[in-house]
């Protein structure tokens, strides 16, 4: 977990926009993602954190859904954390991230060995 100051450091850095993708997002849209997920000391430091959109955070997590490790994550925790962020996107209605992800997501609910309970593929 992130505290609060150096969340509030980092969006403060950001300037209201995604670092990834520069654009302008919303307080409550912003989420403060990892580069590297190893709980060591570099951990919650500011340049091991990244002021995201919510596409953007999805879209680092799936790039690392067949080499999770190299972000310090397990399969089973990276793919929990697409999980997430997807639902969150088919409720938002950003179905095109879906259809692009679509394989992808196929193959993250079967390793969980989970049905596409949420309905979004
Ligand atoms: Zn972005």
């Amino acid at each position: 977990m992130v505290k609060a100051k150096i969340r509030k450091q980092v969006k403060q850095r950001a300037n209201g926009r995604c670092e990834d993708c520069g654009r302008r997002i919303l307080p409550n849209e912003t989420i403060t993602g990892h580069l590297n997920h190893v709980r060591d000391k570099n951990y919650t430091n500011p340049g091991n954190l990244v002021n995201r959109c919510l596409l953007c955070e999805t879209e680092y997590h799936l790039k690392y859904s067949n080499d999770p490790q190299e972000i310090g994550l397990t399969k089973k925790h990276n793919d929990a954390t697409i999980l997430g962020h997807f639902k969150r996107l088919a409720e938002e209605e950003q179905t095109y991230l879906v259809d692009r992800y679509a394989l992808l997501l196929e193959g993250v609910f079967k390793r969980l060995n989970l049905t596409d309970s949420f309905g979004i593929i």
